[in-house]
């Protein structure tokens, strides 16, 4: 029997968080203080992040940050996840390429979040915090954060953008299971919000409000912090323990990937899965391949720039470095909600400015066609995000078929699409659309990002 799958024992689950800032050859740009342009310290996040994580954000140093005990314990929960290698898949394409994934779906929350969710839970209950906040667009970031608050005992407020609360009822169900307390965002608990509802009582919220209200909560509530699900180093730093376990599970399977691929939307997954792998390149020039694919509808790694922009559409956050399309660009309306950024984070903009990394983007369609083709082969639905990673791999595979190479590619499928069936039923029924922004479009948002530059 040819094995399919690839797990490691519980001792096996990584004892640190792989830092890529500490050996990156040019380190990633300094995150500045929009009123006076200097750079920020991690004290200047304190009053917004809890301690550890805004100094785990600006750590150049340390290539190694040891988990604590503790979220070692409730990764235990569904770490190690399984490596699967994808046979169905590999014959339904008829190529000679060896296709494994990372099946980050088997978290309790559906999707590899839960990684950052449970660190960032931990680091706050460490400090004396009792409330954390946090704004969710589809829900999935809400949902990990909630059951992750759950098990430390903290209480968790999320603002949930209204027009998804009103449409994905169930998402906000799952937060209320796990004992959080979902807010249609704009809401009356919030001066950004009362003043939203005043202007128009009819907005239907947007990310850029959510985050505003959930700052603003942090900041006047006492013993309350603000946590975010990815761009930010500490998500992207927490993530690595899924290439940690990746790399012994190729290794266990007796191979090194050639390619390694994720769906990208501001990087947190793709940072996870290619980040450990990433590290032989940087130290030893190893010649893997790191694809991120990201949405046609939101392009910013192939078709953004690379500069300081706000990370919020109201222009709230400090000025991070990334690839963008402008803050204020309004990315069309994919069912991949995790993947609609304007911007990636600092990390992984230097990385591809440097040549590290590439990007590659998807149309919906075909993000989709490959999803249904992944779930009738490997019996596994895949997140409408993860639909992209599936589409990178099928191209590079099929390359592979014309050329008669036998790559070895991994992907990482970061999460289930359990709870994205409305999606499916659209695709099925015929009903989904590709949407290309124009130059023009694109052009005129870089715009804005370029004035702040100046
Ligand atoms: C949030 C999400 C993403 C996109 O976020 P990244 O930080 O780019 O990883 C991808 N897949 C799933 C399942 C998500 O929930």
């Amino acid at each position: 029997m040819k094995t399919k799958k690839f797990l490691l024992p519980e001792s096996e689950i990584p004892t640190d968080f792989f830092n890529i800032q500490a050996i990156m050859p040019n380190k990633p740009v300094p995150i500045l203080n929009p009123g006076t342009r200097e750079p920020m310290k991690a004290e200047d996040l304190y009053p917004i992040f809890c301690e550890e994580c805004a100094r785990q954000e600006m750590d150049t140093v340390h290539e190694y940050i040891p988990i604590p005990e503790e979220v070692r314990e409730k990764y235990a929960f569904y770490r190690c996840t399984p490596l699967v290698r994808a046979y169905g898949l590999e014959k339904a394409l008829d190529t000679p390429a060896h296709i494994y994934f990372k099946n980050e779906s088997v978290s309790p929350a559906g999707s590899h979040k839960l990684n950052s969710a449970i660190a960032q839970a931990y680091y706050c209950k460490q400090q004396g915090i009792t409330n954390i906040t946090t704004e969710t667009g589809a829900g999935q970031w809400g949902g990990a954060l909630s059951y992750a608050a759950s098990m430390f005992g903290l209480d968790c407020a999320v603002y949930m953008v209204k027009v998804s609360y009103e449409q994905k009822p169930y998402r906000r169900t799952i937060m209320g299971v796990f004992g959080s307390t979902p807010i249609a965002s704009p809401s009356m608990s919030t001066r950004a919000g009362k003043d939203i509802i005043t202007a128009n009582p009819t907005d239907s919220g947007s990310l850029g409000t959510a985050i505003s209200e959930a700052i603003e909560l942090a900041i006047n509530t006492p013993n309350c912090k603000y946590t975010l699900g990815s761009v930010l180093n500490h998500v992207c730093l927490h993530q690595t323990v899924i290439g940690q376990e990746a790399k012994k599970q190729m290794e266990m399977a007796g191979e090194e990937p050639d390619i390694v691929i994720a769906c990208f939307g501001g990087g947190s997954n793709f940072s996870g899965i290619a980040f450990p792998f990433m590290r032989d390149k940087i130290l030893n020039g190893s010649k893997t391949r790191f694809i991120a694919a990201e949405p046609q509808s939101c392009p910013k790694l192939t078709r953004g720039k690379f500069e300081y922009d706000f990370g919020d559409v109201a222009g709230y956050t400090p000025l991070l470095g990334m690839y963008t399309l402008g803050h204020k660009f309004h990315p069309a309306n994919i069912h991949a909600g995790g993947l609609r950024y304007h911007g990636s984070g600092t990390l992984v903009a230097q990385l591809m400015k440097d040549g590290y990394m590439e990007a590659m983007d998807v149309a919906q369609t075909e993000s989709f066609k490959a999803g249904v083709l992944f779930a009738r082969t490997e019996g596994i639905i895949p997140a409408p995000e993860s639909c992209h990673a599936i589409a990178a791999t099928i191209r590079e595979a099929e390359k592979c078929k014309v050329s008669g190479e036998q790559k070895t590619i991994l992907f990482n499928l970061s999460g289930h699409g359990f709870i994205d069936m409305g999606a499916y039923a659209q695709y099925l029924d015929g009903d989904i659309t590709d949407y290309v922004p124009s130059d023009a479009e694109i052009q005129k948002f870089i715009a804005d990002a370029d004035a702040l530059n100046k």
